[in-house]
């Protein structure tokens, strides 16, 4: 059984771009720019800024934070991405969701220039994913495929089942496996909380995403011998963090698997890291 070190992979693409970045430097580029603006006093928002902040840091990025109150009205918000639209210094722009309540997170998605959407969100990087043509991936399904492509798992003539249809994960995963190449190809189904036979679906899949936020939900006996299993959820539970995927029952079945924590989680970042860095090379001049 190959145990997925999503911890290891994101280290190591955060010195790979560290490494990009500090050559371009030498050679007279500016540092590429990543804009981060959190409103409010989430703590879990928090705790997620700090830790894209400190990795860009490790992979030569700058970032500017942008720390709003939670009174912060839409028009200031707008404002905001306006200015950092307009900074050559920023390549990419991060705005952390959830937004307080009042606030209109589509309309601030949207005000983003999609040449600086780094988080892939914005209609046009979604629609260019859905036609096929380069742009920005949203950062988890980006760095589900990157665990994929390192760990040479590929799924090309492969059964994949994606158990969750949401936009930032479930949703663009699967249009990322159904893309032409190695890794893609894949007769992709979709499962979602109107599923059936969830377990039926389950056992058909060579390959199994699971991002459903559903603590230990996918047991063995619902996973098929051999299968790829790769487990997007984060649940807490008072054991502590979990993924979907009943890992003591279904890692004996996969071929491959990915822990919780330290799978998918910390290619997030990473993808992030990494886009920015797509901007910044498209960019820098
Ligand atoms: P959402 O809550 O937006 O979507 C969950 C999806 O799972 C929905 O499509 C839902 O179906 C489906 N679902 C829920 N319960 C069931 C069920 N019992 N059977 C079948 N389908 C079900 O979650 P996200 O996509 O935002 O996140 C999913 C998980 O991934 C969470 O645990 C989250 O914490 C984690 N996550 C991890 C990230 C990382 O960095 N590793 C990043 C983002 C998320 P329906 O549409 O019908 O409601």
């Amino acid at each position: 059984m190959i145990l997925i070190d999503g911890k290891k992979t994101a280290a190591d693409i955060r010195a790979e771009l560290g490494a990009e970045v500090a050559a371009a430097r030498a050679e007279g580029h500016r540092a590429p720019g990543l804009a981060v603006i959190l409103v409010g006093e989430d703590p879990a928002s928090q705790v997620y800024v700090r830790n894209k902040e400190r990795a860009c840091a490790e992979a030569g990025i700058v970032s500017f934070p942008h720390h709003l109150p939670a009174t912060t009205s839409q028009q200031d918000l707008l404002r905001l991405i306006a200015e950092c639209n307009a900074n050559p210094a920023v390549d990419g722009i991060l705005l952390q969701l959830p937004l307080p309540k009042g606030l209109d997170a589509q309309e601030c998605l949207l005000a983003i220039d999609p040449e600086k959407d780094v988080d892939g969100f914005h209609p046009v990087s979604v629609g260019r994913l859905s036609l096929g043509l380069p742009g920005f991936v949203s950062c988890t399904p980006a760095g589900v495929m990157e665990l994929l492509r390192r760990y040479d798992l590929p799924t090309s003539g492969k059964k994949a089942v994606v158990v969750g249809r949401s936009n930032i994960v479930g949703k663009p995963l699967a249009m990322l496996l159904a893309r032409s190449g190695r890794f893609g190809d894949a007769t992709v189904t979709v499962c979602h909380s109107r599923t059936p036979d969830l377990a039926e679906q389950c056992r058909q899949a060579d390959f199994l995403f699971l991002a459903m936020g559903r603590p230990r939900c996918i047991t063995g006996d619902m996973v098929r011998q051999g299968a790829v299993v790769i487990d997007v959820g984060i649940n807490r539970t008072p054991e502590g963090l979990c993924g979907d995927a009943d890992f003591a029952s279904v890692s004996p079945k996969a071929h491959a698997i990915t822990p919780v924590p330290g799978g998918v989680g910390p290619m997030t970042i990473a993808m992030l890291l990494s886009n920015t860095v797509q901007s910044w090379r498209q960019h820098r001049a």
